[in-house]
């Protein structure tokens, strides 16, 4: 485990977010690298990246995702978790696909099947089966998100099964509307069966990134902000930038005598391929 320090993850933009909620929505490979840029220097360690179409739509075309993480790339060292769980409707293969190209440092694997607002998002085991199989062939460190309770026990079945193995990373997303919201409580339900040794991180969706932020600092998990979870700053005011959230976090975690977690911390601590 990292020793004092607490690693923030941005999440820039995601799939369903807009301008129209928040015009600093990074959409364009530019407006991510300079994003990524600026998450850096405010003190997160990984960038949790969706990237859009010419028309500002969700899209796993690894060329997308190629253009925005050299672009990244070329402005900082920061760890790059690129999505799998894709935009609802999307197959697997589609989602799959960026991950097989382009072997990210880390990236998303979805644990299991819940709901998402009026949608839905889809994972049968043998669609995780098919996904832990490729991110284990292409050395691409999985962050096991976990919507449901549900979700923490299906993961245990692919480590069961010797499609993952540690140094295990987990992303609780609490607060999403239709699944489970965020409380101490529903937090430690995913935490009781998490192998010993875990790094998690939890998100809360909306209103909850705030609590969720907090509960980290204070049961020694790591935080996740961004506008892919919220695009407010506080009630009704919205927040200038990504970066403006990164900052409040690495402040919060620094006033609890923790330091922000550098990309190398990173790489370290979840053995990412060189
Ligand atoms: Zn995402």
């Amino acid at each position: 485990m990292l020793e004092g320090k607490i690693v923030i993850t941005c999440a820039c933009t995601g799939a369903e977010t807009t301008k129209a909620q928040n015009p600093a929505l990074p959409i364009t490979a530019e407006e991510m690298a300079q994003t990524a840029y600026e998450a850096r220097q405010a003190g997160a360690a990984i960038l949790h990246l969706h990237v859009r179409d010419a028309a500002g739509k969700p899209t796993q075309d690894p060329k997308v995702f190629k253009r925005a993480i050299e672009l990244i790339r070329a402005r900082t060292d920061i760890v790059v978790e690129i999505t799998t769980g894709g935009a609802v409707g999307d197959t697997p293969e589609e989602r799959l696909a960026p991950v097989m190209e382009l072997e990210p440092e880390m990236a998303s694997l979805d644990c299991g099947t819940v709901n998402f607002g009026n949608d839905y998002i889809v994972n049968t085991l043998p669609v995780m089966r098919q996904f832990a199989a490729e991110f284990r062939a292409h050395k691409v460190r999985a962050t096991l998100e976990c919507f449901d309770l549900g979700h923490v026990y299906s993961s245990a079945i692919l480590l069961k099964e010797g499609l993952i193995e540690a140094p295990l990373h987990y992303g609780f997303v609490l607060n999403v509307p239709g699944a489970v919201p965020f409380s101490l409580a529903n937090l430690e339900a995913f935490l009781a069966p998490l192998p010993a040794g875990s790094n998690w991180t939890v998100m809360g969706i909306g209103r909850a990134s705030l609590p969720a932020q907090y509960a980290a600092i204070a049961r020694g998990g790591w935080i996740r902000v961004g506008f892919e979870d919220n695009v407010y700053y506080s009630k009704g005011v919205l927040a200038k930038s990504n970066a403006e959230l990164v900052e409040r976090a690495a402040r919060l975690a620094k006033e609890a005598g923790l330091t922000p977690a550098s990309p190398d911390d990173v790489r370290k601590e979840l053995k990412l391929r060189a």
